[in-house]
């Protein structure tokens, strides 16, 4: 038996009395200060294999080109693109920077807000987003999210969902994009701190925040409830990319009564015309938000603020037919398969738009209205001889819809 003076690191030849630590292997001996170099040799493999998989897996465009990729998909929101555009590209810029582990500038993580009415293509532009950068990325609805302990989801199923998306392969989840949507609905629900528990508003914002900061949270990895036996999956969100989303209705007032104080303030001319009031929300501010009812911490973790614009009839006719994947496109498509040429009149799709608008359904509206007026053209059709042309004329629209009970399509 060797003598506790023969012991020596079989790394860099220390004795056991000058080392602090003196690991024991089956025929070897690690000091305490080789390990921290070999932990440092590790550490730095890991990052270059991190930045290696990054640029294999990820497809990085430079913001124009980024633009010219969602230009493909939406139409119109030319402001909400742009900021999209140049806050995904610092993202994954920052990633690739950090992973090169050189800590001289810290760049700050570009999260993002954007405000705009329901159905004017929030969900399809995080959407097309991850699509280009071929990511996982997954949809939360902060409205089913409670505070942790209570009757609902807690905040980590957002997690658990996008490990999911990312068939619970942890690294790429971490480089993944979170798109949460009505986050207008957990606004706090006066301006002053609650004096009761708001554990669905200022509760899962204060969880949220958690997430957003840069941590490790123990994510469930079937989402939903903790279970004391669960195995819990340790998720870094420091690269995931966080987009919140939300109509915040009324928020134009807020914004018309600071843009007016504002003018007044700075004794600017108050000639109320200076601003453009149907498009209050291009104003948006970090200011309206926090008069919404989020809180200043969560705004500051959501730096990026992006608007979307309500779409007009020009708008719809446009998605109707322009997008890679627009509805008449899919459906010209299904009939081909068949042997069939599919053709609309302009004044079907028209009709369409003026009924989406009639409806108060907006883009949403669009796929009801036209699976309506296909339906039975769809079931008849296969088996029908190759060949054939088949037209959607007006009249033929106005039957099937009216057929359809439109009433159903009716918002309240
Ligand atoms: P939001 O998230 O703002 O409520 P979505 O992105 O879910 O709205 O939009 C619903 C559907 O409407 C989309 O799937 C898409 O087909 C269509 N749509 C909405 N806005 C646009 C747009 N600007 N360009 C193209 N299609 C759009």
């Amino acid at each position: 038996m060797k003598t506790s003076k023969e012991i020596k690191c079989s790394f860099c030849g220390k004795d056991k009395s000058a080392t602090n630590v003196l690991v024991a292997g089956l025929s070897a001996h690690i000091c305490d200060q080789c390990i921290q170099q070999a932990q440092s040799i590790v550490n730095e493999e890991a990052s270059q294999q991190f930045t290696q998989s990054l640029s294999q897996s990820m497809t990085l465009l430079k913001p124009v080109e980024i633009m010219d990729f969602l230009n493909q998909y939406v139409i119109g929101q030319e402001d909400a693109k742009k900021v999209l555009s140049v806050a995904v590209y610092n993202h994954y810029k920052r990633l690739m920077h950090e992973s090169k582990n050189s800590p001289d500038v810290e760049i700050e993580k570009s999260n993002i807000i954007m405000v705009g009415e329901t159905g004017t293509g929030k969900t399809l532009l995080a959407r097309t987003i991850a699509r280009m950068l071929n990511v996982p990325f997954c949809i939360a609805d902060a409205t089913v999210l409670t505070e942790a302990g209570y009757v609902g989801e807690d905040v980590e199923s957002v997690l658990s969902r996008l490990l999911q998306a990312a068939d619970y392969d942890v690294s790429a989840a971490e480089r993944g994009i979170v798109y949460i949507d009505e986050v207008d609905k957990i606004a706090r629900k006066s301006d002053n701190p609650s004096i009761t528990r708001d554990v669905s508003g200022e509760g899962v914002q204060q969880g949220l925040l958690k997430m957003l900061e840069n941590t490790v949270i123990n994510v469930p990895p079937q989402g939903g409830r903790k279970h004391p036996e669960q195995k819990m999956i340790p998720v870094n969100t420091q690269h995931i990319l966080f987009i919140c989303g939300g109509a915040f209705d009324g928020i134009d007032k807020i914004i018309s009564r600071r843009v007016q104080q504002q003018a007044i303030g700075y004794s600017v001319s108050t000639d109320e015309s200076s601003f453009d009031k149907d498009n209050l929300i291009q104003h948006i501010a970090p200011a309206d938000l926090k008069h919404f009812g989020l809180i200043p911490e969560l705004i500051g973790r959501l730096p990026v603020i992006t608007y979307l614009t309500a779409l007009d009839k020009h708008a719809l006719l446009r998605i109707l037919s322009e997008p890679k994947n627009a509805l008449i496109k899919q459906y010209a498509k299904l009939f081909e398969l068949e042997g069939i040429k599919l053709v609309f009149t302009p004044e079907v799709l028209e009709y369409v738009v003026d009924k989406a608008i009639e409806f108060r359904l907006g883009a949403r509206g669009l796929r009801s209205i036209c699976e309506a007026i296909m339906l039975d053209a769809m079931f008849e059709m296969p088996g029908k001889k190759q060949g054939k042309e088949l037209k959607i004329t007006l009249s033929y629209a106005m039957k099937q819809l009216d057929k359809a009970k439109t009433n159903k399509l009716r918002v309240a």
